[in-house]
């Protein structure tokens, strides 16, 4: 059977569906400040294009400000003045240069709870409703993931919520039957939520049992909770799901346990989890993203097809080995931002790129994506580290490779470099694995999901 070239991650939601203060996701503190004022002022076109030319103005903020600010720039292009459809055309077209049938997988997000301050002007629903409208008139193209946060619905009601958008669907134009509207569940863990929460369990049961593939967002910040109440989510010991006694891998799933729990105690010594006005929340996230968190998960529910998106982020790839990465960090030791990276790196135990990739050696349904990180691609660094993951086996003696899929992170990714480019990229880098990586892997991923019954 033929198997369409598909980018696994990829969204089309607008900046209506992002709360006011979303320009606190910036590291930035200044932009944090400023964040309410700033995003109205940048949805307008007008005001895009004075700043991109008003050097000047930009130089005020420092150069590394000033390259935070042109990239969100190039976001909020794509972002504001687009519906969704066009966001998808723009994304499709770019696709239909290398498969005249391509799939596109459209990563919802639930933004409702991510700002205990203000709100989107589109909710969740509404976001949804538009993804499953363009789903009908784009059945064998475009194949939406609905979002879960356990602060919205959890248990049994979360399963009876997702469940009509996995069972019910649109006839496809190519074959003859049914497309689910629904390919995947997307969870965002960083906007407040641990993977591991127990109000998640039923809806990792019905997953599990119907072959529905899960994406998690994982990279250190991104776009994290924003809210004034932090302390309240991170409490020293969350409840967690483990597996049930007499698994044998209940003696794994207990010391990640003990980890995570000394890795919260770490944070808050540091001083990491604090209430604040001003969404600085950036360390105490990287708690609920942490590819740690997935391993009580994928002890309980060894079927479950999960993603931990982004393969932890490009810095995380640069310096995942050892041996390069002492060379790399040589070079950089004087520099401020690797001495931060060094003492996240300290309280934390882990380099997520790693931690990824030997959570995949032992666990046979756990799958990466390239996304995002594939901008990098250019850096010789990341690219090695890159190759050496494709080659890593796991413990059935089978490549990596076979589980690491390709995706973009458009519109996201426009930050970095343009759509085209990010396909030209792996095209370029990667040549060998292009098949595997954009046709077979993310087939066998969505195998239940996205045919046509
Ligand atoms: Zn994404």
């Amino acid at each position: 059977m033929n198997k369409p070239l598909t980018n696994i991650h990829m969204h089309i939601f607008t900046s209506e569906c992002a709360p006011p203060n979303f320009l606190r996701v910036q590291t930035s503190f200044l932009l944090k400040v400023l964040a309410p004022l700033l995003k109205p002022l940048v949805e307008r076109d007008s005001v895009r294009r004075f700043l991109s030319r008003a050097n000047w103005l930009l130089n005020l903020f420092g150069r590394a400000n000033r390259h935070k600010i042109g990239r969100y720039i190039g976001f909020m292009d794509v972002a504001s003045q687009y519906t969704e459809a066009d966001i998808f055309r723009i994304a499709l077209k770019a696709a239909k240069t290398h498969d005249p049938q391509p799939r596109l997988v459209a990563l919802t997000l639930d933004m409702d709870h991510m700002d205990n301050c203000s709100e989107p002007v589109v909710n969740y629903q509404t976001q949804l409703a538009r993804a499953l409208h363009l789903k009908k008139l784009y059945p064998d193209t475009l194949f939406p993931f609905i979002s879960a946060d356990p602060r919205s619905r959890g248990g049994g009601e979360l399963v009876r919520y997702v469940r009509p958008y996995f069972e019910t669907g649109v006839k496809s134009h190519l074959k003859e039957g049914i497309l689910p509207y629904c390919s995947g569940i997307k969870l965002y863990p960083a906007q407040g939520f641990f993977p591991f929460d127990p109000r998640l369990e039923e809806l990792y049961r019905y997953a599990e049992a119907g072959g529905i593939p899960l994406i998690f967002h994982c990279t250190r910040v991104g776009s994290q909770y924003l809210g004034n109440n932090i302390e309240a989510l991170i409490p020293p010991e969350p409840e967690m799901i483990m597996p049930v006694a007499g698994n044998p891998g209940q003696a794994e799933a207990l010391a990640a346990k003990e980890e995570i729990h000394a890795r919260i105690a770490r944070y808050r010594a540091k001083g990491w989890i604090r209430n604040n006005t001003m969404g600085v929340n950036d360390n105490a996230c990287d708690l609920f993203s942490h590819p740690q968190n997935y391993v009580p998960v994928l002890l309980k529910f060894p079927n479950l097809k999960i993603c931990l998106a982004h393969m932890g982020g490009s810095t995380e790839v640069s310096y995942m080995d050892p041996d390069l990465a002492d060379e790399k960090g040589r070079k950089a030791s004087g520099h401020r931002r690797y001495r931060r990276l060094q003492e996240t790196w300290k309280t934390d135990g882990h380099n997520w790129a790693r931690l990824i990739r030997d959570l995949m050696v032992t666990h046979p349904n756990l799958y990466t994506d390239l996304s995002y990180t594939v901008a990098d691609l250019d850096s010789g660094l990341v690219r090695t580290n890159i190759m050496r993951w494709l080659a890593t086996t796991d413990l059935n003696h089978r490549e990596l490779s076979e589980r690491i899929l390709f995706g973009t992170d458009f519109f996201l990714a426009e930050a970095e470099k343009g759509e085209p480019t990010l396909y030209q990229l792996i095209l370029n880098t990667l040549p060998h694995h292009l098949h595997q990586l954009t046709r077979e892997n993310p087939e066998r991923f969505l195998q239940k999901t996205a045919a046509a019954v």
